[in-house]
């Protein structure tokens, strides 16, 4: 069903944007940073008024279900609590008498205007993973949010514009790959966030840096849950359920690999399979074509030797039920591609070292949990398993906007990552400045 239409934006309209930010970043940057942040605290307090109203439209063109889009609007609020605190977070450091009488301190200052690219899976969270810190540090802002969900963002910024957002600040444009290749050639645009697949990941990192912008662009995922035979089970079924299944598998800290550890298989499967098979509210597909890309992974597995313990093929449309798989190899499609659907593959093994080797031979190192009531399996699996975000007793490790979002290898190219600290880093320069008085 069409719920609106966008006009995309031509290169033209990219050069306008830009130079337009260029503008507004000249005045914006001269604005000391406490009072760069009252834009802040009056956009959260809009946020907090229309939370409803924000994860209804969310809900309505993504498929989330409307209690897991208020979860992610309420994390998109907290990315712009955390901004509010960006007086103390640009602090610099300084030492006196680094040699006789000569003092040195760093300071650090905004960078330009910093363009966004994002997926459509998080309409409302991602782009404030970017813009949120990107203004509290003085820059200006450009959003291409994804052509398959723009309307949260259309909603998200009229709303900045209702808390004072100065005239020429943030832009918001629509499109897709001529829209972000003239982002990325740009000469006024000094900075590149994105978040989306890894093909696409990759070709912004190479294409960006060649500009010699600064780019973070954080890419896909085929996250992994291990299971030991001592965790509780139950709570563990949950777990799996929540990561595996929710937002129909559509989120890149969704766990799609289950790696039960010797005897821990028997009994998690029967319980898994009963909870699954008793049914749950699923949220849709973003399109039917992604939901027929789905289904054909689902035929895949099992033209490939995998047993369905549970087959998702009976939905229509846009709706791919629950499927499990068991007796998957690491040479199946299903083990080893992004299916960001609600498809789930058991690859059992016999011990946690097994486990440990396993995980770490995918090429994506996003997140991992493990579920176990001991401390010891915990510590050694968290400390040796090669992945940016670990959750121990967690599904979805998703972390706090206070921290970064730390995706490794194929899941994350650039240095520094979204939100927390290296937010701040990221939209930023660093100036060091000695001085000697005579
Ligand atoms: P996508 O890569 O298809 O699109 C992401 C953005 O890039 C969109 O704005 C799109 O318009 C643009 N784009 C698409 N193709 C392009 C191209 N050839 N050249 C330039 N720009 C292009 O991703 P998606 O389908 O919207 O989102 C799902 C993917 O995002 C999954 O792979 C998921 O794992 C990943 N994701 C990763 C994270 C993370 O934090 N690592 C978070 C959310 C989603």
């Amino acid at each position: 069903m069409v719920i609106a239409e966008i006009q995309y934006a031509s290169a033209t309209d990219v050069d306008r944007a830009a130079r337009s930010a260029h503008q507004a970043y000249l005045d914006w940057r001269e604005v000391p940073v406490v009072d760069r942040v009252q834009l802040l605290y009056r956009y959260k307090a809009l946020l907090e008024q229309h939370w409803s109203e924000l994860a209804q439209v969310l809900s309505d063109e993504n498929g989330k279900l409307l209690d897991d889009a208020k979860a992610e609007v309420r994390r998109g609020i907290q990315m712009v609590e955390v901004a509010c605190g960006m007086p103390s977070l640009m602090m610099g450091d300084s030492l006196n008498d680094v040699a006789s009488g000569i003092d040195c301190k760093t300071i650090r200052q905004p960078i330009g205007v910093c363009a966004g690219i994002t997926p459509f899976n998080f309409p409302a969270m991602v782009p404030m993973w970017m813009f949120p810190f990107a203004l509290a540090c003085g820059n200006a802002f450009i959003l291409k949010p994804s052509e398959k969900v723009p309307l949260t963002a259309v909603r998200a910024v009229e709303l900045l514009n209702q808390a004072g957002l100065p005239p020429g600040l943030m832009h918001l444009i629509h499109g897709e790959k001529a829209a972000v290749d003239a982002l990325l050639h740009h000469p006024l645009i000094r900075a590149i966030s994105f978040v989306g697949s890894t093909p696409v990941a990759k070709y912004i990192y190479a294409t960006a840096a060649a500009e010699g912008k600064r780019v973070q662009a954080l890419g896909g995922a085929k996250n992994h849950i291990v299971v030991m035979p001592d965790a509780d089970m139950p709570k563990t079924v949950e777990g799996i359920i929540a990561s595996a299944f929710g937002a129909a598998g559509q989120r890149c800290l969704a766990n799609s690999v289950l790696v039960p550890v010797g005897d821990a298989a028997g009994p998690l499967l029967d319980l898994l399979v009963k909870q699954t098979k008793s049914g749950f509210e699923m949220a849709s597909l973003i399109t039917a074509d992604h939901a027929q890309r789905v289904r054909g992974y689902i035929d895949k597995g099992i033209a490939e030797g995998a047993v369905a313990l549970c087959d998702g093929r009976n939905g229509s449309g846009r709706f791919v039920g629950p499927t499990i798989f068991d007796a998957v190899t690491r040479e199946m499609t299903i083990a080893r591609e992004e299916i960001f659907g609600p498809v789930l593959a058991v690859m059992r093994v016999a011990t946690l070292n097994d486990a440990i080797e396993l995980v770490n031979r995918s090429p994506f190192g996003n997140a991992t949990s493990i579920f176990t009531a001991s401390g010891k399996s915990a510590r050694e699996y968290s400390s040796r398993v090669e992945a940016g975000m670990v959750g121990v007793n967690i599904g979805v490790a998703a972390p706090m906007a206070f921290f970064p979002f730390a995706g490794w290898k194929n899941s994350f190219f650039g240095d520094l990552h979204a939100h927390g600290k290296d937010a701040v880093s990221f939209y930023t320069e660093q100036k060091v400045i000695m001085s000697r008085w005579f």
